[in-house]
């Protein structure tokens, strides 16, 4: 069993690190929030004041951390898992970050004979509980092959998209699938309110028909025909649109870097915008019917 350096212990990386200490492996944890570590404590793991320390007796880290700044800070910093990790320690960062920061850091990191994958995530918190997430992964053959086993105990689907900063690419173009869709999914339902057609009876023809994705059938966003949908508890979320709002973003950002076209995609980053300012960053992103009915 593997000595596991875990860094970042919030909504997703805390339940991440208990699916690893049930597997038998063991987890010493980092977090600036104190509250993190007790939880890891009460779940079997060891807290740890300092990532250098965590970094430096690991055979394999961890992170799982808001966004590119602190993982560049985490990794790069004074201190930092680049600077304390043996050579030859897997690092995994599962946060979701710009594409850019992912291979900056992949470099500095193999530059030092460490192994860096980025795997970013999806599937939630219910996924991150249930060990049910899938894994975007970027980075070598070799560190993939290495890294598997450790993913396979917090996931279900593991895909290995490329190289450095693939896992990222592949994450932001699957939110930015899944903001539009929800979009596009409330526009309907909207539209058929005012033409007089239950939602009941839209969800029955579409989710059968050409219109069906996840956002209609899976994250319904009505009350009703999918009963376990944020729509039916006031769209508590779950995915909040603050996160949305990042990960489209993200999308935008790389779409001009790397001069692709994406208009619905700025749109949809628009549109979470304005429903983020009005003062819904914590609601469920599927609440964005809300805003399209006005
Ligand atoms: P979170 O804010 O709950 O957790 C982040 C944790 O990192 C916090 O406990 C925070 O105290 C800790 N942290 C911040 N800076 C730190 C530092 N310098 N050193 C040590 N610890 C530090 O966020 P989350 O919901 O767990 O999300 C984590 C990542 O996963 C984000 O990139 C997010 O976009 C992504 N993600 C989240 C979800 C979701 O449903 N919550 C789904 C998929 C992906």
């Amino acid at each position: 069993m593997a000595r596991i350096g875990f860094i970042g212990l919030g909504n997703m990386g805390l339940p991440m690190a208990q699916n690893l200490i049930k597997a038998g492996h063991q987890v010493e944890g980092v977090d600036v929030n104190p509250a993190a570590l007790e939880k890891l404590k009460s779940a079997g793991g060891t807290a740890v004041e300092f990532v250098k320390v965590a970094a430096a007796r690991a055979d394999v880290v961890i992170t799982m951390l808001p966004a590119g700044k602190e993982v560049r800070a985490v990794y790069l910093g004074a201190g930092g898992i680049v600077e304390s990790a043996n050579a030859g320690t897997l690092l995994i960062d599962c946060s979701t970050i710009d594409v850019d920061s992912a291979r900056a850091v992949a470099a500095e990191a193999e530059n030092k004979g460490l192994l860096m994958l980025d795997a970013p995530v999806s599937g939630g918190v219910g996924g991150a509980t249930a060990g049910t997430l899938t894994f975007m992964v970027g980075g070598s053959a070799q560190a993939f092959t290495r890294a598997e086993s450790i993913l396979q105990k917090m996931g279900k689907t593991i895909v290995h998209a490329g190289g450095a900063g693939n896992g990222q690419a592949a994450k932001i173009c699957n939110n930015m699938i899944l903001g539009v869709s929800m979009i596009a999914v409330s526009e309907a339902f909207v539209l058929a309110e005012k033409l007089g057609l239950d939602h009941q009876k839209l969800f029955d023809i579409s989710s059968k028909s050409s219109g069906q994705c996840w956002s209609m059938t899976s994250y319904c966003p009505v009350p009703g025909p999918v009963p376990t949908s944020p729509a039916n508890r006031d769209y508590q979320a779950g995915f909040t649109a603050a996160m949305m709002l990042k990960d489209l973003k993200l999308a935008q950002d790389a779409a001009k870097a790397a001069g692709a076209k994406t208009p619905l995609g700025a749109d949809a980053a628009r549109i979470y915008s304005s429903y983020v300012e009005s003062g819904e960053a914590g609601r469920d992103f599927s609440g964005i019917i809300r805003f399209v009915r006005g």
